[in-house]
């Protein structure tokens, strides 16, 4: 049994009993009429406090068991979701100019995506819900972290993913035998083609702009920064928390988390939150900036985890930074692909385009006087760099080739290679 009590919709406020529907509000629709889980915070909040969470021994997104919509623990997979690793990344922060930079590398999770958080949370509902099969869109790492839980739970997937999806996340998809099908065509079009696909066939639909509870999933990474800056870092609260924006889930379900500490007495002061975009596709940038309705605009961007011009939770994203009082911003390709560079040599993580996106966000932030010098900032790094090798490639350079003698490496020494 959980503590949820209801599902309302974001748009017209009806009130829903979980039994009544599955996935968005029916009058509003599925662009618009997305859900948002409610509990009973008192009730929580006995379960869930700072007494309870310095004794618990459980490290893992499991810890937030009272916040999460879990009716049946035995549905829960063995894979180790979260408590991933928080870093006092002190050369880091010098070089983006900001007074301290707390990275959370969540690409250390089991499928090396941030997304795992999600997938956990959606083969649980699956199961509770009796599904035999489960389906989802992605640009590649909701993909293969719901491959991964699938496999773990004996669920047969069905997964739609771009054509142009990074080879090291399609492999993940066939290694974990989920059945996988390119789509010629953007990421839009395959969502939709999925949304059709699971009316169609029948299947679990675990895509997160519109199962209400796969952002729950999502939410404790914030929750669980919180807890780790109490108990690790002596309770520094950061000013920004900030992370790279596609469809929006990820933000609202930072800032969900973030709300929730803060009612459950954990975090006093409410950071801000920076929602960092592609140049080459920043929909929730121009919205925010024009304070004007979403325009779907095209996706050209090597962030492919963030290539998303037709953003599916557009409204919990921008609700995200609007509430916290925080901004969007956008970084380009090279600054992107430098942001790689400055994570793994500043830092020492490695990740994915998209995944150090708001290392260049950062920095832009700081010149354009967004964030101040003085101020905390909490970086979340969504995923590991070894899913998109061409582009860490394409970012770090090559190796310099030699015969193998001492005096090839004289010779290359003194030519001044690397
Ligand atoms: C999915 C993803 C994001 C963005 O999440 P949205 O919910 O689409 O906004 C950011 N970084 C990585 C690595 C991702 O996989």
């Amino acid at each position: 049994m959980s503590y949820v009590t209801g599902l309302s919709c974001i748009h017209c406020g009806k009130h829903y009993t979980v039994d009544e529907v599955d996935y968005y509000c029916p009058d509003c629709g599925y662009e618009d009429g997305i859900l948002d889980v409610e509990y009973d915070y008192d009730a929580v909040a006995k379960e869930l406090n700072p007494a309870v969470l310095r004794q618990s021994r459980a490290f893992s997104m499991w810890r937030y068991l009272p916040l999460l919509p879990v009716e049946d623990p035995t549905k829960i997979q063995h894979l180790q979701v979260g408590w991933t690793p928080v870093y006092d990344a002190v050369r880091l922060a010098a070089e983006l100019g900001v007074a301290r930079l707390f990275v959370k590398d969540e690409g250390r999770n089991p499928t090396a995506s941030f997304k795992d958080r999600a997938s956990a949370m959606g083969v649980v509902k699956a199961l509770e819900k009796g599904a035999d099969s489960i389906t989802c869109a992605s640009t590649g790492n909701a993909a293969s972290s719901l491959a991964g839980f699938a496999a773990a739970a004996g669920l047969p997937a069905t997964i739609f993913v771009p054509e142009r999806a990074p080879q090291g996340k399609v492999a993940q998809l066939l290694v974990f035998g989920a059945r996988v099908f390119a789509v010629k065509g953007t990421y839009d079009q395959v969502w939709e083609l999925c949304m059709e696909a699971a009316a169609e066939f029948g299947w679990y639909n675990r895509n997160c702009a519109i199962n209400p509870y796969l952002i729950e999933g999502k939410k404790t990474v914030s929750i669980e920064l919180i807890d780790q800056l109490i108990q690790q870092y002596n309770g520094e609260m950061p000013d920004w928390v900030v992370v790279s924006v596609g469809d929006g889930c990820t933000v609202g379900g930072v800032w969900k988390g973030l709300v929730e500490m803060n009612k459950l007495g954990f975090l006093p002061r409410l950071p801000k939150v920076l929602g960092v975009q592609a140049a080459g596709c920043q929909p929730f940038l121009t919205a925010w900036k024009n304070n004007a309705p979403l325009q779907p605009t095209d996706a050209d961007t090597l962030a492919d985890s963030i290539a998303v011009g037709h953003p599916r939770n557009f409204r919990k994203g921008m609700k995200a930074i609007v509430d916290s009082g925080g901004a969007f911003i956008s970084v380009t390709d090279e600054e992107i692909l430098d942001s790689i560079r400055t994570l793994a040599r500043k830092a020492a993580v490695f990740g994915e385009p998209a995944g150090v996106a708001g290392v260049a966000g950062v920095r832009n932030a700081v010149k354009q006087g967004v964030i101040a010098a003085n101020e905390t900032v909490a970086l979340l790094i969504t995923g590991n760099g070894l899913k998109d090798i061409q582009s860490a490639i394409k970012a770090a350079g090559a190796p310099t080739y030699i015969e193998p003698e001492l005096a090839a490496v004289k010779v290359a020494l003194a030519g001044g290679s690397k």
